[in-house]
């Protein structure tokens, strides 16, 4: 049987001398993992459009066991993702993100949305770690978490301060703060951002200017998240905090603050 399928390259492994297996996050049928025989070879027709971020229309045999690219066609190389290693950074750990929350052969709504926009989004310059936290917040859910973010989580109170509670997984109103010693105060406009992360999408949000504080207090909820309530650890995080470390290696200047 032949499809043709939108999807984006997520991974690829060599395989033999000449051929590597890809995995893909198709629009229609979720991800899935197909052989592109001879796409090692930088003549193949197969080269181009089985680099790492491509955007593509993609042909595959499915039969038995794992399917074939017979061909595909790039709508959109994201040449800037690959060229930019802070970028490229970025684009990897989102890519794990993805990869790691979904299964083959099982389409999980909203997620090939969320990882085009958010690949769009950084190969057209915006602020990488901004577009980030959208798909580390985002994914959360996908991930079987499901914080409470539209009122407390304790009491349902929408008006007050608030916090975000790890025990209580969302926002807890000034009344609750008790029921958690460690609840992370907010500001109103860090509760918006949040709730922006977690539900806006990114394409209906346009560049977001943050300061740096508040893209590291934005990550550092949603990573403990990750680190305590789904235990998972990614590889392509490790870089990414070392290159953070090293800003020398990363030459653009922040953005003035312009937030909410
Ligand atoms: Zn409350």
């Amino acid at each position: 049987m032949l499809s043709k399928w939108e999807g984006i390259v997520i991974r690829t492994i060599p395989y033999g001398e000449s051929n590597k297996i890809v995995t893909l996050l198709t629009q229609e049928a979720g991800k899935i993992t197909v052989m592109a025989r001879g796409a090692k070879k930088p003549r193949s027709k197969l080269a181009a459009v089985t680099q790492p971020f491509t955007l593509g229309s993609f042909l595959i045999r499915k039969g038995r066991g794992m399917g074939t690219l017979s061909q595909g066609e790039q709508i959109e190389s994201m040449r800037f993702i690959r060229e930019d290693l802070e970028a490229t950074s970025y684009a990897s750990y989102i890519v794990e993100i993805i990869d790691r929350f979904t299964e083959e052969n099982n389409r999980v709504a909203g997620v090939y949305e969320l990882l085009s926009d958010a690949l769009h989004a950084i190969n057209e310059e915006y602020d990488a770690e901004a577009i980030t936290l959208f798909v580390e917040w985002k994914m959360i859910r996908v991930g079987g978490i499901h914080p409470v973010l539209h009122a407390c989580a304790n009491c349902g109170a929408t008006d007050g301060e608030f916090g975000f509670s790890f025990k209580e997984i969302g926002f807890l109103c000034h009344r609750c703060f008790h029921l958690d010693t460690y609840v992370v105060r907010l500001t109103p406009t860090q509760i918006k951002l949040i709730r922006t992360f977690y539900t806006v999408p990114i394409h209906r949000v346009g560049n977001l200017s943050l300061k740096k504080d508040t893209k590291q207090l934005m990550k550092k909820i949603v990573r403990t998240i990750y680190d305590e309530q789904l235990g998972v650890w990614f590889k392509s995080r490790r870089f990414l905090d070392k290159l953070e470390a090293m800003p020398e290696l990363l030459p653009k200047q922040e953005n003035p603050e312009s937030e909410g």
